[in-house]
């Protein structure tokens, strides 16, 4: 879809983008026309699994005269750190990584100061609730509905007192969509069990 994106551009920086805009215009010209169709999932269509062959060997093979722009290049940088940050966090014994095992590079906080602190808190699955004991040197807390540990996950995926308000905000079907870009359905969740300020 980028690609396409990028061709559409009337002066694109991509060389591949404007080769591919040469030879539109070329076909223009000997009035031919194009046509362009964006397949969401190309697997099993031959002509676009010899594509992606052809894109990834001009990724590997070191003599490819392929040019590259700095913009694939740092796409190529990107992806790769993504997948090494992806195989560290895989081992991850952090409490955020039982709520969210995929990474991601679109964190998105909310604007308000308080909202802020609160996404933060349950993001690292630290809050006022599950943790405060460790200023007080008491025991850990426990779910007095389930007789369990009271932790961030508990709270938003597990305890059966809060499944009224978890359907309300749609947690079970998009919890990592919501800690990360759709954090509004967290902090409603939070207002409707009345936990926002014990965050
Ligand atoms: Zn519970």
């Amino acid at each position: 879809m980028s690609a396409l994106a990028g061709i559409k551009q009337m002066y694109p920086k991509n060389p591949i983008a404007c080769e591919i805009k040469k030879t539109l215009l070329h076909f223009r010209n000997a009035e031919r026309s194009v046509k362009f169709l964006w397949v969401p999932s190309h697997t099993g269509i031959a002509g676009n699994e010899e594509a992606d062959e052809a894109a990834a060997r001009a990724v590997t093979d070191s003599n490819s005269s392929h040019k590259f722009n700095h913009s694939d290049v740092k796409l190529l940088i990107k992806d790769h750190i993504i997948h090494r940050w992806q195989e560290k966090w895989n081992f991850s014994t952090s409490n955020f990584h039982e709520i969210m095992p995929q990474v991601t590079t679109t964190l998105n906080l909310p604007s308000h100061r308080k909202n802020q602190v609160v996404i933060s808190r349950m993001r690292f699955g630290h809050s006022l609730l599950t943790h405060q004991h460790l200023f007080s040197n008491e025991e850990p807390p426990i779910c007095p509905a389930c007789n369990t540990s009271l932790t961030v996950k508990h709270i938003l995926l597990e305890c059966p007192r809060y499944e009224t308000a978890r359907r309300a905000n749609h947690l079970q079907q998009s919890i990592q969509e919501s800690m990360t870009s759709n954090v509004d359905s967290v902090l409603q969740f939070l207002k409707d069990t009345n936990l926002y300020y014990c965050i």
